[in-house]
């Protein structure tokens, strides 16, 4: 730098200082030291909605996403759970497959929040529930998705793999709609979550078949725990170190079943249910998992694997159209200050200890928060 510039330079530095403190008269005192930054942890609720499947994911970056929402009674559940851990709206509902004690609860979230996307396995089983979350779908607006084996869903740092159903659906299977069932795997640092529905043995053989990339420290257990969900062979394939078994106290079909537990506890998984241990809340910061139940043991675990991304080890390539992404659009930004929101492309971002984040635009008004004059139309 020579010494003209030189000179250029330093008297813009003190027109800048000298800006800054024309702005106050007083000068601010030293800042406090600020505290580590704390990383949001991934939040993954199971939610005890007796006999049937409610999962909550909040994504560290404050996604809101529910897959399934137990029995149509238990909507109620679902709902006050939702709003008591601050869910104003949700990013996405996934439906896994259509039968009632997956997608009855969904029927009353669907009219008690803003939905974004309905994320759907398209089996058609054509029942009253299934025809009303449907026509929901239309009346609110909701956005409809079908997951294949291949989508990727981005939620910020994490990522959400469908894995199953893929097309030809299966038929002919002893429960086409729970074979049909979408099987995702949630993906954060180091950490991974895989849910499998209600899927059967026929459902669990493709998938293994096919090669996807099932390993996961976390395993919500297929089809509550059934025999028919479970056995050594997938176990040892997902090699899962914690399992959660969505089921009801003296549910009709004797759910947990043995030989399910049995295949777990060979191979020394820790085994949670429901039933047993009520809400069961499992967190990750990306490089270990906690398990905190509502009643029993808290666990840490580290994980044993490092989960890549779903490479298919097979051989054939799979088509290039099958990758598809699917954006989870819709993060705003307010200023805890001005009580503006902005989009997230917004040049007048506030600084990132007062931005509060709102999955969707709705969510951001409801809060009281004005639109920014510049990003939002
Ligand atoms: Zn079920
Ligand atoms: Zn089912």
């Amino acid at each position: 730098m020579g010494m003209r510039q030189r000179r250029w330079g330093m008297g813009l530095l003190a027109l800048l200082l000298g800006l800054a403190g024309c702005a106050r008269r007083v000068p601010p005192p030293p800042p406090p030291p600020a505290p580590p930054p704390r990383e949001v942890p991934l939040r993954v609720h199971f939610l005890d909605v007796g006999q049937g499947d409610a999962v909550l994911i909040q994504t560290p970056e404050g996604k809101n996403l529910l897959l399934d929402g137990g029995e149509r009674g238990a909507g109620g559940t679902v709902i006050a759970y939702l709003r008591q851990q601050g869910v104003t709206a949700l990013d996405l509902v996934i439906a896994s497959h259509p039968h009632e004690d997956h997608i009855g609860g969904l029927l009353e979230v669907l009219t008690a929040f803003p939905v974004k996307t309905l994320l759907d396995s398209g089996y058609v089983l054509g029942t009253p529930t299934q025809e009303r979350l449907l026509e929901l779908v239309r009346e609110r607006g909701v956005r409809y998705r079908l997951g294949r084996a291949g989508n990727v869903i981005r939620a910020g740092p994490c990522t959400l793999e469908v894995l199953a159903p893929e097309e030809p659906l299966l038929h002919d299977t002893e429960s086409d709609a729970n074979n049909n069932s979408l099987v995702l795997r949630l993906i954060y640092g180091q950490t991974a979550f895989l849910f499998t529905g209600d899927l059967e043995e026929a459902g669990r053989q493709r998938l293994l078949r096919h090669g996807r990339e099932v390993r996961s420290q976390v395993l919500k257990v297929a089809h509550h725990g059934s025999r028919n969900g479970t056995d050594e062979k997938f176990v040892a394939a997902v090699q899962p170190q914690v399992a959660i078994i969505s089921c009801g106290a003296n549910n009709s079909y004797g759910h947990p079943h043995r030989e399910a537990l049995r295949a777990l506890r060979l191979a020394q998984v820790h085994v949670y249910t429901t039933r047993d241990n009520g809400n069961i809340v499992v967190t990750s910061d990306g490089q270990q998992i906690a398990v905190c139940p509502e009643r029993g043991g808290e666990l840490i675990v580290r994980p044993r694997l490092r989960p890549s991304a779903g490479k298919s080890p097979s051989s054939s390539p799979r088509p290039a159209a099958e990758k598809q992404e699917i954006p989870l659009t819709g993060r705003y930004i307010g200023n805890r200050n001005s009580k503006v929101f902005h989009g997230p492309e917004c040049k007048t971002l506030p600084a990132p200890r007062n931005r509060v984040l709102f999955p969707t635009r709705e969510a951001a008004l409801q809060a009281g928060y004005r639109p920014c004059r510049r990003c939002q139309p």
